[in-house]
Order: structure tokens, then sequence, then C-alpha cells
């Protein structure tokens, strides 16, 4: 156990964990982050992956900006050039080198098993069995907590069905056939990486057609530039305010929130990927009824074009994505989780990203219905460390001194479900 009490213990160790860290290292917190850094980019996407997100859109964030992925590249003679896609196991490293510099007496690789109270501070119990206070906790978990597979899966066994974010290594998939359902570049990517290693993947999409995000232009004049700016999260004005302005999104209506959140880069595949997919077998307009074990594979009954038919399969791999839902949010206590205000089950959020429960702050996936679709994404990294990090330094000093403010929350009303 620490004997000190920490200012700030951060949970999760990718790119939003690593990015608080730094900006709150450098106001002289005393900080840890705790994780395996980059696990999820490592471990749950699979190998083989490029990422979809440009490269001036994939920057970790230190206040110096010394450590972007840019300067990685530069050092490592790496290509770094819009239009060029980056390969996810240099990400991987990007991320390792990025906590190397800008974290590294503050990262902790072990795994944070339960997050409590007691006296007025928070307590982190660690895989190590060890127990950690902190003043002040932040939730950077991603993805993961929230992967979501539909109720017609839900019968069957893990043998023969994975969520997308359980594979990594595709080989093992080699010889069988595989159902890869959804419609988005995780489905699509997926299914050509199984082709490429030996599997026989069929794409089930309730979808018309695919969606395909278009070629960047590279060179564009003047005009062009101002009438569609570039952005983080691609070309317009739209998405330039959703990905370089997100503190606006907090003042729109609730439900308008949640619509640019679903719909802002919704489902569709990078252009990079749509030649690949040509010799993928990939069924549109056919919608997931029921799936059971049958031998030793699955026998799914879809619906398509009014008609219901089956298909037979080796395995499935649901790529049908992520839904942020606080009573997810495992790593809570109970007691601590019932207290954080929800609406639809997205965490409440103010404007500094601290939940309801006064000290308890989330970045990332778990605050895109405050701040919007840009924290779906590497690139809201930034915004988060720079927002986050003088609330951290209030409320660390003001627990510290046994004074707890409640959090101002930047929505109101209770919690609706
Ligand atoms: C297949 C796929 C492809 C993607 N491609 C892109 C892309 O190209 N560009 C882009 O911008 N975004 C992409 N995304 C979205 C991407 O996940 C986020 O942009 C990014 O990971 C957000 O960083 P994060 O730190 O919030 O989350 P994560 O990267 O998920 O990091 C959170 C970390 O917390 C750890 N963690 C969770 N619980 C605990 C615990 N209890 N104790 C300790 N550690 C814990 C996890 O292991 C994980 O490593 C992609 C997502 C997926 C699933």
């Amino acid at each position: 156990m620490l004997t000190q009490t920490l200012d700030v213990a951060i949970v999760g160790a990718g790119p939003y964990g690593l990015s608080v860290a730094a900006y709150a290292q450098a106001e002289g917190l005393d900080v840890r982050v705790f994780g395996r850094p980059m696990k999820a980019w490592n471990q749950h996407m699979p190998v083989g992956m490029m990422l979809k997100s440009e490269p001036a859109a994939s920057h970790l964030a230190d206040p110096a900006r010394a450590y972007t992925l840019e300067a990685y590249c530069a050092r490592h003679g790496l290509e770094y050039a819009y239009g060029s896609p980056v390969p996810v196991q240099r990400f991987v490293e990007y991320g390792r080198w990025f906590q190397d510099n800008a974290a590294r007496d503050v990262t902790v690789d072990a795994e944070v098993t339960e997050v409590g109270s007691e006296g007025g501070d928070f307590v982190l119990t660690l895989s190590t069995h060890e127990r950690v206070r902190a003043r002040v906790v932040v939730l950077a978990l991603g993805f993961l907590p929230f992967a979501r597979v539909p109720a017609s899966l839900a019968g069957l066994p893990a043998s023969v069905l994975a969520h997308s974010c359980q594979v990594n290594d595709l080989s093992g998939y080699a010889g069988q056939r595989v159902a890869v359902i959804g419609a988005g570049q995780s489905a699509l990517e997926t299914a050509c990486l199984l082709q490429e290693a030996g599997a026989q993947p069929q794409v089930l999409a309730r979808c018309k057609e695919l969606r395909w995000n278009t070629v960047p232009v590279v060179e564009r004049g003047l005009l062009s530039r101002v009438l569609a700016p570039e952005s983080g999260l691609g070309t317009g004005w739209r998405s330039w305010v959703w990905a370089e302005a997100p503190g606006l999104v907090p003042f729109l209506p609730s439900s308008y929130r949640r619509h640019i959140v679903r719909t802002t880069l919704g489902p569709a595949g990078s252009w990079w990927l749509r030649e690949r997919l040509e010799s993928v077998d990939v069924r549109l307009r056919t919608k997931l009824v029921h799936a059971a074990r049958r031998g030793g594979g699955v026998e799914l009954t879809v619906k398509s074009r009014g008609h219901k038919e089956t298909i037979e399969a080796d395995a499935v791999i649901a790529a049908t994505g992520y839904t942020v839902d606080v009573r997810r949010l495992k790593v809570l206590e109970p007691g601590l989780r019932a207290a954080v205000r929800h609406a639809s089950w997205a965490p409440m959020l103010t404007r500094e990203f601290e939940s309801t429960v006064p000290g308890l702050f989330m970045v990332g996936l778990a605050a895109a219905h405050t701040f919007g679709p840009v924290m779906r994404f590497v690139h809201g990294a930034r915004y988060a460390a720079r927002t986050i990090t003088p609330a951290l330094v209030r409320s660390a000093r003001e627990r510290g001194r046994g004074g707890l403010l409640p959090a101002q929350v930047a929505l109101s009303g209770t919690n609706d479900h």
C-alpha cells in the first residue's frame, strides 16, 4: 500500500489516460496512471489493422507537444503523411514511446480491480492486491467495458462467439467459416484480415449498401479549404466544430448530442480497404434473427429480403460496436456506481469531465455524450487533458483540505433511463 495519498489516480493507460497523466504531472500533481500502456490497442484489435484516423488526428497529448506521432515518426525515420494510414503496431509503439517520455515515472503496470471510497478518499485495489489511496480518480477505461453483443447471439458460448474487441491474432481462424456481423470499419477490416489469414469470412450486414469514406485529397486550393476545412474528424465545417470545439457540445440539447455521437463518422469502411474487400463474401440486407450451436459450429437464422434462411459457420465475430452504460463500470464499487447520475445510462459530466461523485472524473468514450463524437477518437485526448487538468488541481487541493464540493453538472435533470 502506498503510504501517501496520491493527488490523482488515473485508471487506464491508453491515449486518454497517458495524455491526462502528462498534463497532470506537468502541473506538479502527484499522479499515477494504472494499467499496461496501450493494452487495448495491442491486445484487443486485430493484428495487421491500420488506423482509420489520419496521422494528424492520432497524436497523444503532452503540454509541450513534444511527443506527437509526427515527432515519433521523424525520430524513427517513419512515414508520416496525410492519406498514409498508420499500422496499429506502429501506433502501439508510439504510445509506449510517449509513455516512456511523458509519463514514465508515473505509470504503474497493474490493473485496478476496484475503486471504492473510505474516509473521504478513494481507495483503489490493484491486481497485485495492493491498495492505493487517492484524492481524485480519473476513469480512462476506453471502449472495452462497453462492448455490445446483440441479444440474438447472446446464447452462444465463447468457444464460437467473440466480440471484435476479443480477437487479436486471426491466424487461429485459418480454414474456418467465420460469420462477421456488422458493416463498420471493424467488421470490414476484420473480414479482410480473416481472408488474408486463410479463413472464409462472410460479412452479414443489415444495411442496403456499404458506406465508404472518400479518398483524401492531398492538394486542395485555398477556397476549397475555407469552404470545407480539414479537422481531426474529417472535412467540412460541421466535422470541424465537433473535432476542434468540443467545449460547445455540452450546451446542445441532450437528444442532439446523442444524435451526433451516433451519426458522426458512423459505420463506414476506409477508402484503402475497398479493393481488399472485393474478394470477401458480403451479404447485405441480412438481419440476424437467431443463433444456435449446431455440431461443432453455429447455425445462424437470418432474415434477408423478407425470407428466413439459415447459414452455417464455424465461428461468429460480432463487430457490433460499443454502448456507453454506467452499469458496465464494474470497476466502481456498487455504491459509487449508483451515485453516478446518468442520462439514458451515459454518465452526466461537468464541463470539466467530473461526474456527480465529487472527485470522480471520466474521459474518452464515457464522455462522448457530454462532449460529442471526438471523445470516441484519439483526437479528443488533447481537449480532455487540457480541460480536465485545472479541475484536477482544484479538486485534489479541496479534497486534501477535506472540503467536498458537489460537482456542478453541465446537464440538468435526474437519472433518466
Ligand atoms: C478496432 C478499433 C479501431 C479503432 N481505430 C481508431 C483510429 O484509427 N483512430 C482513433 O482515433 N480511434 C480509433 N478507435 C477508437 C479508439 O478506441 C479510441 O480513440 C482510443 O482508444 C481512446 O483512447 P482511450 O485511452 O480512451 O481508450 P483505450 O485505448 O481503450 O485505453 C483504455 C485502457 O484502459 C485499460 N483499462 C480498462 N480497465 C482498466 C482497469 N480496471 N485497470 C487498468 N486499466 C484498465 C484498457 O486495457 C485500455 O488499455 C478504434 C477503436 C477500435 C475498437
